[in-house]
């Protein structure tokens, strides 16, 4: 431990239970993508010709025509968008984020797809110059909304597969890529997070966007798969909007190796060891009084289990929130739990970034801390709006 660049730089060694995060560093690399990387950065390498070698790659994977590595997917987003408005017109390309000599410069999205993600999804669209307008209400979307949200100056349709979505009243994605296709308009599914690479490309999507750093366990890239015209048309404003989301030649390396180790990955077996640590987890927190541990699948279907923490405050003498944030608080062993839900009473805990005896040292400071609250001769029970202000505010770089 005592060679972790963490320690040296004086930052804290935390582990994560809270899934991918790009406040915490994303994922864990795998180490063809760190190979592939530290193999690349000393070479000059052509770089159309590397993102010709992605687009194969790319293609392979996903079963789409053509594709090629961004800086983010947050940046797929835009250039994809950027590439509906203004295909391989290159003065058009150099004139965004203008669009006013453009024939379609309109979006449209589901409202309950209108989320955050650590920014706005519409920004992501807005940043090509392109104009959002949102089908339906957040609670509810039809056919008929977006087929009445579609005009003559829509350039594409995006779709948010993702958790933060509204989960429920929303279009399925082939009835929502069966009216924009009716109407002649392009579907984006922004799938950053989800490890299906297929199935939103069959399912009607036109572009399908993925993050390398995420499931991949890429380094910090996105990918963008599907329609060749699309494709070409979003790269092609890597010389214009582009340029200042650049992707090196260590992220597009990094991103091939991903993909590559991702076909070849042991899937059942990371699914094994992630089921040893729940089950761990669980059998840890089942006999304190107060605290409800349960496996919750992972809500749009991503082969991944969660261990739901319900936690009652009166009889545990903790609340979730306290709980989560004695386990974050720790100097030593800082441990970062999933947390969004927690004003609920539960936290989770998400086993897909765990080094190995990680899952011990977690199910290690659990019990620590719930044998404290429950020696504790009040119930621990700090005001969460209070926390909820507190943690709004962003005082960087003090
Ligand atoms: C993470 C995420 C993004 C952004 O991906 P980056 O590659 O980190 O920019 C976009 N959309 C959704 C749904 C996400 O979960």
């Amino acid at each position: 431990m005592t060679d972790d660049i963490r320690l040296k730089m004086g930052l804290r060694p935390v582990i994560n239970v809270s899934g991918t995060m790009t406040s915490l560093g994303a994922s864990i690399v795998v180490p063809e993508a760190v190979a592939a990387v530290t193999a690349a950065l000393p070479q000059f390498i052509e770089i159309n010709d590397l993102q010709k070698h992605a687009s194969r790659t790319i293609a392979r994977l996903t079963g789409g025509e053509a594709g090629f590595v961004t800086a983010s997917c947050a940046a797929a987003i835009t250039l994809s968008v950027a590439g509906t408005m203004t295909g391989d017109d290159r003065a058009a390309i150099e004139r965004l984020p203008d669009t006013s000599r453009l024939p379609r410069d309109e979006v449209v999205i589901q409202s309950g797809h209108m989320v955050g993600y650590g920014a706005p999804v519409e920004q992501g669209i807005r940043l090509a110059g392109a104009k959002v307008v949102p089908v339906g209400q957040a609670t509810s979307a039809e056919a008929y909304q977006l087929a009445g949200a579609i005009n003559e100056r829509t350039a594409a349709a995006v779709y948010v597969v993702s958790h933060h979505t509204v989960q429920y009243g929303q279009m399925p994605l082939a009835e929502f890529a069966e009216v924009a296709h009716s109407k002649g308009v392009p579907v984006i599914v922004d799938a950053a997070s989800e490890y299906d690479l297929r199935g939103f490309l069959a399912a009607g999507g036109d572009l399908a966007l993925y993050s390398s750093h995420k499931f991949l366990g890429g380094p910090t890239g996105g990918i963008v798969a599907g329609r060749k015209d699309l494709v070409r048309a979003a790269y092609l404003q890597n010389s214009g909007i582009g340029r200042g989301m650049k992707v090196g030649k260590e992220g597009i390396v990094g991103t091939i190796a991903a993909l590559e180790a991702w076909e070849r990955r042991d899937h059942a077996g990371i699914r094994t060891r992630e089921q040893a640590a729940l089950d761990l987890w669980q059998e840890t927190l089942e006999p304190f009084e107060g605290v409800n541990p349960v496996i919750d699948p992972d809500p749009t279907n991503n082969p991944l289990d969660r261990l739901k923490v319900w936690v009652a405050a009166d009889a545990a003498h903790i609340t979730a929130w306290d709980l989560a944030d004695q386990l974050a608080r720790h100097d030593t062993q800082p441990i970062i739990v999933r947390d969004h839900e927690v004003e609920h009473g539960y936290f989770y805990l998400d086993p897909c970034n765990l080094h190995p005896g990680q899952a011990e040292i977690v199910a290690g400071r659990l019990r620590e801390e719930l044998e404290t609250a429950r020696r504790s001769n009040t119930v621990i029970a700090s005001d969460f709006a209070a926390r909820r202000k507190r943690r709004a505010v962003n005082t960087w770089p003090d």
